[in-house]
């Protein structure tokens, strides 16, 4: 059985704790490898490595820590089906779906190859007589990274190319269920010449991640995530003092108003409910229908649906894998089954498609008459299940999401300019799309939701990240003419 290890200071190392756990292919139900579970002993490890390894790593010059960049970026391009392939064998997602992700993450690549300008200060002179000011970012030292299982290779990316081109020593914690594709991530940037510590990975569970959250030389955490993991991490963390950004959980509504493009609306809202069987954060779970727009879109939307083809992610004509575990199978197949004891119409029903082997499959779902209280509307299922509200206005769907406790993605589509001017000023959201039903921002804006989508002050990536990974120092300097020095009591006045 292939044994999966942690990373530190560039040589693959054996977990200590005694504990594993097994590594699933998703389309098959076969365990492919078992992966060695951290000790508090072996965080510890990891963090005295990238101490050492900070404090070198910050001193380099930002014209080597760009060229490194640039050298990765190049293997990460060179090397994309190999890491898809990775991704999908773990994760389950189609192979398509699993390049898309990688060149996503690539943006951030590139986005950090811009370090230079990035990190670029501020300065006045002659602020005062003779007085010079200037600002510079500086990097924290070490900071972790723990991340989720439905973006393996993408969210890893959104932090770690930032973080260390800033000059930080970094600590990937991935999720446990496909660990696979980011360690091949660390070995690529170290083959494109990263020193030894600068970047350590440990697979692990609560204990890695506890021992992140209380080491007294770990600087910063970002986590993305569950919601109710994101709050404890953001709230153990901060109170130990470290800077913390948790983004958290979602359920994303797309509001469809009577006069917007019935087929345009059915391909979004389809797409953006099954991709990845539902397992995207900023996927559409909600489908808000405006009026009379209800029944031709539901129609639209149950012809393509009947096209979709579920399998193996590495099948060509796959268009739907599985679902990570059968564990979480079985989960949102309840739901589905909550909903309809709740009232709601189930008008495609995937669990009536039946799949061969032992893979953790479950077909697309649609359901229609969902009101706020029911389970299906009120929980982040996380499968591939799109949720039908009707509503008699617009109001009353912006209400909808006004009253939701997350605010990640949302969507609306119209024809209507006006009603989309006002809908991206008021909608309780961090990202918004118009005629867009994933609005995942490009490399250079900042990716982050609202209210209990993302606990912290800096959401993700982009300009946020940077100065997330970074804090600024202030230098006010004086060359005084010794002839005209005297003691002043007074506060300093700039005139
Ligand atoms: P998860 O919260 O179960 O796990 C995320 C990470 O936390 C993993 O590395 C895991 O090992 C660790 N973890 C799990 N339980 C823990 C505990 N009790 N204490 C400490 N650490 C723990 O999430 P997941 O199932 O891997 O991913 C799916 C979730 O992530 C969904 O809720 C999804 O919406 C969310 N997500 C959010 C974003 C975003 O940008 N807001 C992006 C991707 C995923």
């Amino acid at each position: 059985m292939k044994q999966i290890q942690h990373l530190i200071n560039g040589t693959s190392v054996a977990a200590t704790s005694g504990q594993t756990k097994p590594v699933y292919n998703p389309a098959t139900g076969e365990q492919t490898a078992e992966l060695g579970l951290a000790s508090v002993a072996d965080v510890d490890a990891a963090v005295a490595s990238s101490v050492a390894a900070a404090a070198e790593w910050s001193r380099q010059s930002i014209a080597r820590r760009t060229k490194l960049m640039y050298t990765f970026r190049n293997l990460v391009v060179a090397n994309t089906k190999e890491i898809a392939a990775r991704l999908t064998a773990e994760h389950g997602k189609v192979l398509s779906d699993a390049e898309g992700e990688v060149m996503r993450g690539i943006e951030n690549i590139e986005y950090a190859c811009g370090i230079a300008e990035l990190l670029k200060g501020s300065y006045s002179s002659n602020a005062s007589t003779g007085v010079d000011v200037h600002t510079v970012r500086q990097s924290l030292g070490v900071v972790a990274g723990i991340t989720p299982f439905n973006f393996p290779v993408m969210v890893p990316l959104w932090t770690i190319p930032n973080a260390i081109a800033a000059g930080n020593a970094y600590i990937l914690k991935p999720s446990e269920r496909d660990p696979s594709a980011p360690m091949f991530l660390a070995e690529l940037f170290h083959e494109a010449g990263l020193p030894e510590g600068v970047l350590n990975v440990v697979q692990g569970d609560k204990v890695a991640v506890d021992r992140l959250l209380e080491h007294p030389d770990v600087d910063a955490v970002s986590f993305v995530g569950s919601t109710a993991i994101a709050r404890y991490v953001y709230e153990t963390g901060t109170r130990n003092g470290k800077r913390v950004q948790a983004l958290g959980g979602a359920k994303n509504h797309m509001i469809v108003l009577p006069d917007a493009e019935i087929g345009v609306a059915a391909d979004a809202a389809v797409s953006a409910a099954f991709g990845s069987a539902g397992e995207r954060c900023m996927a559409v779970s909600v489908l808000v229908a405006v009026g009379e727009v209800a029944d031709p879109l539901l129609a639209a939307i149950r012809e393509r649906m009947e096209k979709l083809t579920v399998g193996d992610g590495t099948k060509p004509d796959s268009e739907m894998g599985p679902l990570i575990t059968g564990e979480h199978r079985d989960r949102v197949a309840d739901y589905i089954g909550q909903g309809e004891a709740d009232g709601a119409a189930i008008l495609i029903d995937g669990r009536q498609q039946n799949f061969e082997g032992d893979g953790y499959f479950l077909a697309p779902t649609l359901i229609d008459n969902v009101t706020t209280d029911m389970s299906v509307y009120t929980d982040e299922i996380f499968g591939p299940v799109l949720s039908v509200v009707r509503v008699d206005s617009y109001h009353d769907g912006l209400k909808l999401i006004q009253e939701n406790r997350w605010g990640n993605g949302a969507a609306i589509f119209t024809r209507d300019g006006g009603a989309a001017r006002a809908f991206q000023e008021d909608v309780e959201a961090g990202m918004v799309g118009i005629n867009v039903p994933i609005p995942v921002p490009v490399g250079y804006h900042s990716f982050g939701g609202w209210n209990d989508s993302l606990f912290g002050d800096t959401t993700m990536y982009g300009p946020e990240g940077v100065k997330f990974f970074t804090r600024p120092k202030v230098i006010t300097s004086r060359w005084p003419d010794p002839g005209t020095s005297s003691v002043d009591l007074g506060f300093p006045r700039n005139d």
